[in-house]
């Protein structure tokens, strides 16, 4: 069984999230950079003493610091800041008379109201664009595979891109619609074919393929341009939490 605990450390006075993953897979200690930015998963098997593994830890902050550095730097969403949407470059414009919430044409992502709510309605509309893409895709793929999907939700997992439940829910990362359709079309088919082989078996890759031409390109994309899809954040969000009750 896996077992996760979070800590707090800090990193050349900079806070750093530590998800301590204790897995009976693991062979030895390892570390993790997560593609959410400031945060790094210390894996650690089973029979390894929690101390050894922060030792471990501490003789690689030189190694963490400099991989952390490496980074691309944060996006807030905000006007003028450039986002991509389907994996094309968008700016984000303010407009605070349109009519309707957001608007998007011509490489722009216009977005109406005022300017201090820019950030969440933002947020709250590509998620509302991912759920509507990711469920027509999933669906699809679903159906060529004689099944239907239970529920669909998008989430924003820190690690994962997709999920499938025994019940047959899925769940998937909002941040695909900033990636090209390609890639989303990709992993709505993936999560769409664990309704029918809960495993990746030769069956279930047999699934995959018979939707999706290049898989390997996808994951590769997934690998290498992944983590650059945690860049964007409505920082405005978290710093107005304080103050507001709010909607979750
Ligand atoms: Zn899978």
């Amino acid at each position: 069984m896996v077992q996760l605990s979070r800590h707090h450390v800090e990193i050349n006075g900079s806070p750093l999230h530590v998800t301590l993953r204790r897995t009976p897979r693991a062979r030895r200690v390892q570390i993790r950079i997560d593609p959410e930015p400031g945060s790094v998963t210390l894996v650690v098997p089973n029979h390894c003493a929690s101390g050894l593994a922060w030792e471990f830890f501490d003789s690689h902050r030189g190694w963490i610091a400099k991989r952390l550095a490496d980074q691309p730097p944060l996006v807030t969403l905000r006007a003028g800041a450039e986002i991509p949407f389907a994996g094309q470059p968008h700016i984000i414009r303010h407009a605070p008379d349109m009519r309707g919430v957001v608007d998007r044409r011509d490489g722009q992502i216009h977005v109406s109201g005022e300017a201090a709510h820019l950030g969440r309605r933002l947020e709250d509309w590509l998620k509302k664009e991912a759920r509507k893409a990711l469920h027509i895709a999933a669906t699809s793929h679903a159906s060529a595979f004689g099944k239907r999907p239970g529920r669909i939700t998008v989430r924003d997992p820190k690690t994962r891109w997709g999920a499938c439940t025994a019940a047959g829910n899925l769940s998937f990362s909002w941040r695909l619609i900033l990636a090209p359709t390609e890639i989303l079309d990709y992993v709505a088919a993936h999560e769409a074919a664990h309704l029918v082989e809960m495993n990746h078996s030769p069956a279930f890759w047999r699934l995959v393929r018979s939707r999706i031409s290049d898989t390997d390109a996808a994951d590769r994309w997934l690998r290498e341009q992944g983590a650059g899809l945690h860049r964007y954040r409505n920082v405005a969000r978290q710093a107005a939490c304080g103050r507001q009750t709010g909607k979750a």
